[in-house]
């Protein structure tokens, strides 16, 4: 299996985080994909740059006044005096239905949804490479290649159409379902990140061409709070085409398997001509954040359960951060899945 990644999008190096409203360092650093490429390799993938697509795989999915926004506002509140040395917010639309505001602090708070998506000179630079090698690895797919990894970071499946937040800025799992859509009429996006896929949720939210399931810690008390009930269902043509699995804090393997499976059904049924499977690594029992509880062990087995759907997979790096077991987390998901994965035609596609 190739692993799609370009050193680029190491540059983005964000230093603002707060939690719980308290000051701390960021935690999605650069040298998490140095753990990841290195246990991708471990797992006998083959690294392949990806080519520029320049900003086609993101206007897919987002809008034009949001990738200008991405683009354009760091050179713009630099200008201000005083300004913070990242892009920060500090103040948010109360409803987004208003006019479009024209200063740079209005644009920052419009379209970044939290304090978790600091933007500085490389963000873009480096969310748009993550981007390529999303699509590329989707590309890898419709030339007729059964799986490919990409090694997306910074990750993407908290960005919306027009809204960054939660470490993300550009949808990588999104685009590459909707590359996917190119030779496929249905695609399935299964999240199994520690958090709601929010983004994605948004981006297909009123469309019935790609489901989409998340697994994640109920939002009851978890980021991001307000998406990922299971009451979400989509809507208009949408409608019964987003399945949300919220789990209580620490569920351990057993229950994110069996949780998984009703998932595997949910896809099975739609019949999809390739998934995307966004792989969050962060409902490690040993990631920073806490909230679920899964093995080592546990993540080969979910890579095995993924794979038995037998279709064409476009794995998406998104979250996990560093702990001592980050790299074999993803080593154990690819070795349970390669291992299992076979490929028939879909008799429906
Ligand atoms: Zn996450």
């Amino acid at each position: 299996m190739k692993l799609v990644f370009d050193e680029a999008q190491k540059r983005h190096d964000p230093k603002f985080f707060l939690s719980s409203g308290a000051s701390k360092p960021n935690p999605e650093v650069p040298r998490r994909a140095d753990i990841l490429l290195a246990a991708g390799l471990d797992a006998g993938l083959e690294l392949e740059v990806p080519r520029d697509y320049g900003l086609d795989p993101a206007a897919s999915v987002h809008s034009p006044e949001y990738l200008d926004f991405l683009q354009n506002i760091f050179a713009r509140w630099s200008r201000i005096e005083g300004a913070s040395a990242e892009v920060v917010p500090n103040v948010h639309p109360d409803r987004r239905d208003g006019d479009y505001p024209a200063s740079a602090v209005g644009q920052a708070g419009y379209h970044v949804a939290d304090t978790s998506a600091p933007i500085n000179a490389e963000t873009f630079g480096s969310a748009l490479r993550s981007a390529h090698s999303a699509a590329h690895a989707a590309e890898l797919i419709l030339s007729g290649h059964p799986a490919a990894y990409a090694l997306c970071r910074p990750p993407g499946h908290h960005a919306f159409r027009d809204l960054a937040g939660g470490f993300c800025f550009l949808n990588n799992s999104a685009i590459a379902a909707q590359r996917l859509r190119r030779d496929h009429d249905r695609v399935a996006i299964i999240d199994v990140d520690l958090h709601h896929g929010n983004g994605t949720q948004g981006i297909f939210y009123a469309r019935d061409d790609v489901l989409t399931v998340s697994l994640h810690a109920d939002p009851v008390r978890f980021y991001p709070f307000f998406w990922g009930h299971a009451s979400e269902r989509g809507k208009d043509a949408g409608l019964g085409f987003n399945l949300n699995l919220p789990l209580p804090r620490h569920t351990a393997d057993d229950g994110f398997l069996s949780a998984l499976d009703r998932g595997l059904e949910r896809v099975a049924a739609f019949a999809p001509g390739a998934i995307v499977i966004a792989l969050g690594l962060d409902a490690s029992e040993h990631d920073p954040f806490g909230g679920l509880a899964v093995t080592t062990a546990g993540f080969q087995r979910i890579g095995e359960h993924l794979a038995r759907l037998e279709r064409p997979a476009v794995i998406v790096q998104e979250g996990g951060y560093i702990s001592e077991v980050l790299g074999q987390n993803l080593t154990s998901f690819l070795n349970g899945f390669t291992s299992v994965h076979r490929v028939v035609k879909n008799s429906r596609d």
